[in-house]
């Protein structure tokens, strides 16, 4: 593991949290985030990809500390204008935050791919560490649900994660961009950040070849349970795997984890269910998983790389 990279595989927030752990731990050669974008979307013209912004802001430390997306101290003025002009702006964008995706959209109008200007951003941004879009193409992830087949943000912002989901597709199959399948060829470790496992890491796998790679990947995987004492920290994960017929708990996120994953890195708070985390094939191992300082973040970090040290000594 010291001397190959670590790949970790992150949505927005609770993804954001275990890679700025991370980075406060392995230099930018050691360590390779890609991140979801099955939640991009097109608002006003502009190409939004809040899972990137949610890890960029935060790796610059930019990010807001309340919601743990957005910008701090941002403003909504563009968007009460566009409220005003009668346009269903739902989608808050922050008036800073605005500029992100106007500089994203004016380079990819020029040509440049996804992951281009991703590192221009990040540069910018003074960001270090490779922040990488799962791909250069177009995945959509989309909630059937009891209300229809809804685009993601749909579903996520504008229904607040109402409607009750059957299942959740991904529309394209574009090939993983090329920093991630460079990653996936010469990791040491794979870390799955807390995020949600259906909308943020599943689009992730969702990629021609990724699920294959990561399943016959010889190194240690290592996932953390964004599950923690049968609920989620925020956002719809406990709501959706009670849907899609998961048990809601750590066991549940184990058993969605099997094949892909040796080791869940699961709560204090669910010491109880080792045995039954066990029994889908992952080796359980409780931490304190709640992050809400930086402190907890690098810690958590800490805790996942001597697993990954461990699991790569076996
Ligand atoms: P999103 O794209 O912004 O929805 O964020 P992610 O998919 O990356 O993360 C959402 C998940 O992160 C939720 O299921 C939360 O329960 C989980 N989460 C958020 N903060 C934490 C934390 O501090 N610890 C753990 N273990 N999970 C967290
Ligand atoms: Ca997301």
């Amino acid at each position: 593991m010291k001397s190959r990279p670590v790949l970790a595989l992150a949505g927005g927030v609770g993804g954001a949290k275990l890679a700025l752990g991370l980075s406060r731990i392995l230099s930018p050669q050691q360590l390779t985030i890609v991140v979801n974008t099955g939640d991009d979307e097109t608002f006003h013209g502009l190409h939004v990809s809040p899972d990137l912004d949610t890890v960029m802001y935060t790796l610059s430390g930019l990010a807001n500390p309340e919601t743990g997306w957005g910008l701090a101290g941002d403003a909504f003025a563009a968007n009460s204008m566009l409220k005003r002009y009668g346009v269903p702006a739902w989608f808050n964008l922050g008036d800073k935050d605005i500029g992100t995706h106007l500089r994203r959209t004016e380079l990819l109008n020029a040509g440049w791919t996804l992951s281009q200007v991703t590192a221009e951003l990040c540069f910018r941004l003074g960001v270090r560490h490779p922040v990488v879009p799962m791909s250069d193409g177009r995945v959509a992830t989309m909630v059937n649900t009891d209300q229809g087949s809804l685009p993601f943000q749909d579903y996520f912002v504008r229904l607040r994660c109402e409607p009750v989901a059957h299942d959740i597709e991904f529309r394209g199959t574009p090939p993983p961009s090329p920093a991630f399948v460079e990653a996936l060829e010469g990791a040491g470790a794979i870390i799955y950040c807390p995020s949600n496992p259906f909308l943020s890491i599943a689009p992730i796998l969702s990629l021609p070849g990724v699920r294959e790679r990561i399943a016959s990947f010889r190194g240690p995987r290592i996932a953390v349970s964004p599950i923690v004492g049968g609920q989620a920290l925020r956002g719809p994960a406990a709501k959706l795997m009670g849907e899609l017929g998961f048990d809601v708990s750590c066991a549940g996120v184990a058993s969605w984890y099997r094949g892909i994953c040796d080791t869940l890195v699961m709560d204090r708070a669910d010491e109880g269910k080792k045995d039954a985390v066990a029994a889908f094939g992952l080796r359980p191992e409780v931490a304190g998983t709640v992050m809400v300082t930086d402190d907890d973040k690098t810690a958590l970090a800490r805790c996942v790389l001597e697993l990954a040290d461990e699991g790569a000594g076996t």
